[in-house]
């Protein structure tokens, strides 16, 4: 039996409280982020009585492989790797000549399609249903695993060849048979414990399989079909286009279904990792087929954040001041955390000019964001260091209205005023010139000063949309 949200009854439960068995969706889950030397850890808490709660675990979320056939299939079929394996088609069928170049060519692309897959087999298998991003890490980096790969069959096909000179070639043929027949076991011991000795051990890919049972079997057909659908569709299919696309078109499927192959492992991984042995993290887990999948958020500096993060916790500061300068150049700082980041670092540094600097664009997305007290710190701070300090028109206009909702009207009047003086043709003017007159009258008692104020708006501005406010308030006071 599923567990579902018990506010949302068609989404699955991923959480579950212990105390008083409430059961929550992503959406319902109260999140709390905290920060630890520059780590950030996300923790989940019960909505109804805030004690901590348990992920429900990866077999609440998934379906079985053999449901999830067509979505399974679909995994290649996004922008990123529908690119890759059109390049490297592409790049095949120039270097289909013969030559020990184009042989190195067509086996390096080979490479990177088998280096891909197995990235798409890791992922999976840790939760992430998604097929992995095309980068350095996915494509051309770190290929032990592959050739690792590669062991299992040179090792199988050393002992055919030995039992087939040795015993005769009839019975090499029945050990090859059987010896393919283990070759997922052995894939999936070779990702899980990372070792070829492991995944060579009789003992344990024929335990596995068994603890595996009858889906093994499954898995094992639906394997075999993908081995052979290239095949096929040439058969089918490519052989009555034009022949220049023949190549071309089967490097593609032949990409294609590998890609699905390892991904398909890789959910039997996931699907039974308690069997198996192999731990699934709720951070891992991402699935963008379900009814309440979110995106997770990559942060846009993640590139810059990634240099800077280490050299933050060594204590290099200035060199991390230097790193963040140098990779925005051009772009600027886009998001919040490296915006903190960078201005926290400026402080501690005492770069006062830099952080003047900086602080306009870091109060920008301080009050994008709707942080009300780290935006009223920051401003405040860099008033102290220099006086004449002035954010962007929006930023002033929602400082304002926080410095009012504090109780500080004297303040928040005077922003306003700060507001009108600095950007006398910004479309915020009218708005501001409004919320002074109702300070005015509201906070400071000064009806005179407010209508007056009023009076200088209906005059100024006879023809925006703020005029019938300020007739309003006129009546009423
Ligand atoms: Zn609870
Ligand atoms: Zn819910």
């Amino acid at each position: 039996m599923k567990k579902f949200c018990d506010s949302h009854p068609t989404r699955k439960a991923h959480w579950h409280c212990s105390k008083c068995n409430a059961q929550f969706c992503p959406e319902c889950v109260v999140q709390r982020e905290s920060e630890s030397y520059g780590r950030r850890k996300t923790f989940h808490f019960c909505a109804k009585c805030n004690q901590e709660v348990d992920w429900v675990g990866v077999e609440n979320l998934i379906e079985p492989f053999w449901s999830r056939m067509p979505r399974i299939f679909a995994y290649p079929i996004s922008a990123a790797s529908v690119i890759l394996m059109a390049v490297l088609a592409l790049v095949t069928m120039f270097f289909s000549g013969p030559g020990l170049f184009s042989t190195l060519m067509k086996g390096a692309m080979w490479l990177i399609v088998i280096k891909y897959s197995f990235e798409s087999l890791k992922a999976t298998a840790s939760g992430n249903l998604k097929a992995p991003p095309v980068n350095s890490q996915t494509i051309s980096e770190d290929f032990g695993l592959v050739f690792k790969q590669f062991g299992i069959y040179i090792a199988i096909f050393v002992a055919f060849w030995w039992i087939g000179a040795k015993v005769g070639p009839l019975i090499g043929i029945v050990f090859l048979l059987g010896a393919l027949f283990f070759v997922p076991a052995m894939i999936i011991l070779l990702v899980t414990t990372g070792s070829l000795i492991n995944a060579l051990n009789p003992v344990m890919f024929v335990g596995l399989t068994f603890r595996i049972g009858w889906a093994y079997l499954l898995m094992y057909f639906f394997l075999f079909l993908l081995g052979s659908a290239p095949a096929y569709l040439f058969q089918f299919l490519i052989k009555f286009l034009p022949g220049e696309l023949h190549l071309l078109l089967y490097g593609f499927a032949e990409s294609f279904y590998t890609i699905v192959s390892y991904h398909l492992m890789g959910y039997v991984i996931l699907q039974y990792h308690d069997r198996i042995g192999y731990q699934v993290n709720f951070e891992d887990f991402e699935d963008p087929n379900a009814e309440d999948y979110k995106p997770q958020e990559v942060d846009p500096d993640a590139d810059v954040l990634r240099e800077v993060v280490p050299l933050i916790q060594e204590g290099k500061l200035d060199e991390a001041i230097s790193i963040i300068q140098k990779m925005t150049i051009h772009q600027g700082i886009k998001g919040i955390n490296l915006s903190e980041r960078y201005y926290t670092l400026l402080k501690m540094q005492k770069r006062q000019g830099d952080l003047l600097e900086h602080a306009v664009s870091h109060l920008d997305k301080l009050t994008d964001k709707k942080q009300k007290n780290k935006a009223l710190a920051v401003f405040s701070e860099c008033r102290k260091m220099e006086p004449d300090f002035r954010p962007a028109a929006d930023a002033l206009f929602k400082l304002a209205g926080w410095l009012n909702e504090s109780g500080k009207t004297q303040a928040a009047v005077s922003l306003y005023n700060l507001l009108v003086k600095s950007y006398p043709q910004h479309p915020m003017v009218p708005k501001a010139y409004f919320r002074i007159a109702q300070l005015f009258h509201d906070g400071l008692m000064k009806t005179d000063k407010a209508k007056k104020i009023l009076s200088a708006l209906q005059m100024k501005y006879p023809e925006h949309e703020i005029i019938p406010h300020v007739e309003n308030f006129l009546a009423r006071i």
